[in-house]
């Protein structure tokens, strides 16, 4: 930039900063949200509805420890967002409020995925220069019956145990470990969201860690809302929420999954909606918009991921959904079926656009069969008499949305 459009554009700036946001005009904003942090999944409420048995029956599993003695090893299966976590969570609370010569220790495994990381992270807050790696796995072990040895009682909580590469491994090392201590014990807690991962352990330490099996339901549209109803009334100001814009979030949750979690997305991000827009309600209008958005970060991420190919040919099917089928229409068809045939030739221009070369129509319909299977499209034979004999192409989402993500990714401008 010469020193002539320098000024100009300091003066541009200059211009601009008389409607310019402040943080002094943002803050005195007045927020939507009274506490947002209680919205987010990691959130531990104290209340915790249609759970009681299973906290109940947690307790009661994991008091032994707390009076000294080795608790049976439990393990917690239910589809994602069923309260596992959340309720280990509050069981860790009154475990350490007790203040025993107990210890219980959360880890997820995604995170501590391996048999040595497990041991590292639970041996850390007793052993400080295991903050240094180095060690053996021996030496861990020997750490362990020192820790354990001097009569505590240690119960290591492993979220997503089916992320642990040499889970038999650690099983069998925990096993010899209480055989030895002649004081104090270790147990595992593990939670998991595959039903069959038990089908992959040995039958030695598949008996070993299913000393104990509690399994969580999914829950039903009524539960969700009162769930909801809870965390909306601590997280956002008084009469905020529409109480029919909860009731469509459970709705929408439990016809799809009981998961509490996608709930609690739905409304946390219908009340960013609102508050972006400038709205005092959250209303069944943002919860609509709310899913929209969350459905779209769940397609762009799997849209991310396909190769560029496939995102073309997505792209082509998308411009012409919204077009609609010219084919179709002379058909006297509704237009949002696409034939196999325009969408392939929409697929070569924009492949001339993007200087490259369009592969075969073999390739072509390998693509389209994936975009199926990722629930992007849908296909269906045609009647026999259109166009001889075809394949019908339907998007599954909103073409705009799809066009525009993959517009932006692939710089079609
Ligand atoms: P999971 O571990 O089974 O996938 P979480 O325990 O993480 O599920 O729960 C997901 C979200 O739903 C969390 O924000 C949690 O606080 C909330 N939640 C789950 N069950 C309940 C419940 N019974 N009462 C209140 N909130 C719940
Ligand atoms: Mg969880």
């Amino acid at each position: 930039m010469d020193e002539l459009h320098f000024h100009y554009y300091l003066l541009i700036i200059a211009c601009d900063i008389g409607s310019m946001a402040s943080f002094d005009e943002i803050l005195s904003k007045e927020s939507i949200f009274k506490d947002s942090s209680v919205l987010s999944p990691h959130f531990v409420p104290r209340e915790l509805p249609f759970r009681e048995d299973q906290l109940s029956e947690l307790m009661l599993l994991v008091s032994p420890a707390l009076a000294g003695k080795k608790p049976k090893n439990i393990i917690i299966y239910g589809k994602s967002g069923t309260g596992k976590t959340v309720c280990i969570k509050r069981v860790m609370e009154d475990f350490d409020a007790q203040k025993k010569n107990a210890t219980i220790v959360y880890l997820n495994c995604r995170i501590y995925s391996s048999r040595y990381r497990i041991l590292q992270k639970v041996l850390k807050g007793f052993v400080p220069e295991l903050e240094r790696s180095g060690f053996g796995l021996p030496f861990l072990y020997e750490k362990l019956l020192d820790v354990a040895g001097t009569g505590r009682q240690m119960v290591i909580v492993l979220d997503e145990i089916d992320m642990v590469k040499d889970l038999d491994d650690l099983v069998y090392t925990m096993t010899r470990a209480n055989d030895e201590l002649k004081a104090g014990g270790v147990t595992i807690i593990g939670i998991s969201n595959r039903l069959h991962f038990k089908d992959a352990l040995d039958t030695r330490s598949r008996s070993s860690l299913y000393e104990n099996e509690m399994v969580f339901p999914g829950y039903t549209s009524e539960q969700l809302q009162k769930i909801l109803f809870q965390r909306a009334e601590a997280g956002f100001r008084k009469g905020i929420v529409d109480g029919s814009a909860i009731n469509l979030a459970a709705a929408i949750t439990a016809n799809d999954s009981g998961d509490a979690r996608y709930a609690l997305k739905l409304i946390l991000k219908a009340g960013e909606i609102a508050e972006k827009e400038g709205k005092k309600e959250v209303t069944d209008a943002e919860v609509e918009a709310a899913r929209r958005a969350v459905e779209l970060d769940l397609v762009s991420e799997t849209i991310n991921t396909l190769p560029e190919n496939h995102q073309i040919v997505l792209y082509a099917i998308a411009k012409l959904s919204m077009s609609g089928s010219k084919y179709s229409r002379l058909e006297g068809m509704d237009g949002s079926f696409l034939f196999t045939g325009e969408i392939h030739e929409e697929y070569e221009n924009i492949c001339r656009r993007l200087r490259k070369k369009p592969r075969t129509p073999r390739w072509y319909k390998e693509y389209l069969n994936d975009l199926e299977t990722l629930g992007l499209i849908t296909t269906t034979p045609s009647s026999k008499g259109i166009r001889g004999h075809t394949t019908l192409i339907k998007i599954g989402q909103n073409p705009r949305d799809i066009e525009k993500l993959i517009r932006d990714k692939l710089a079609l401008g």
